[in-house]
């Protein structure tokens, strides 16, 4: 890999951008837009997909820095696929991501189906023509109960199948071995590879 890559991580989630670093390679120097002063374009895309992809091309357009950027949300069956890519945004309606949390338990309390995943989509803007994209996806069920402080969004209420645990009760490595972000990262690498781009 080339000396002192640096790539911009599209978000101005901290906890996002603390898991992409994370998934980075040590040697990669990550820039936030917020360091930049740059703030973050509309989610304007009726996916996941479209939404990474216009996030990768605005941030890319603006500094022609190499841009990462993520759409990711929660998708539960009981409520039709919803928040799904709303779910920033239901938390902003709601007040807080605590009591989108809430609110989500009280829509779903009386629902015997609890199953949700997380779902990820990952774009890389390389350069003026090339974007690629990946998609992972982490299954599990909504728990009856707020549970742990860890991680961020709507963790404690996401307990991944062969898990006992929420992700608020997870530590952030565990969890970021089984999680959408990383299932999505390690397609991506894998697509990079032939490019033989490696990050
Ligand atoms: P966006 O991708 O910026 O539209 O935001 C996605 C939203 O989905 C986040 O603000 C969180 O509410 C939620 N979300 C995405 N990934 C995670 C996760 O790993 N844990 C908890 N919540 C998440």
């Amino acid at each position: 890999m080339k000396k002192n890559r640096k790539i911009l991580i599209g978000t101005h989630n901290d906890g996002k951008f603390r898991e992409i670093s994370k998934l980075l390679s040590k040697r990669i120097k990550k820039i936030s837009p917020k360091n930049l002063n740059i703030k973050v374009p509309k989610e304007t895309g009726k996916t996941f997909k479209s939404n990474s992809e216009l996030k990768a091309n605005f941030f890319y357009k603006k500094t022609k820095i190499i841009s990462l950027s993520d759409d990711s949300g929660l998708e539960i069956v009981a409520l039709n696929k919803k928040p799904g890519i709303y779910s920033a945004r239901w938390a902003k309606k709601n007040g807080s991501f605590k009591k989108a949390m809430l609110n989500i338990l009280k829509k779903i309390k009386n629902k015997k189906n609890r199953k949700a995943r997380f779902t990820c989509s990952l774009s890389i803007k390389l350069n003026k023509k090339k974007i690629i994209t990946s998609i992972g996806y982490i299954y599990g069920n909504i728990s009856h109960k707020i549970l742990g402080t860890k991680g961020f969004g709507y963790d404690p209420i996401f307990i991944p199948n062969r898990s006992k645990l929420t992700f608020g009760q997870m530590n952030i490595s565990k969890k970021m071995k089984i999680d959408h972000r990383s299932e999505a990262f390690k397609k991506l690498k894998k697509k990079l590879k032939l490019y033989k781009f490696f990050i």
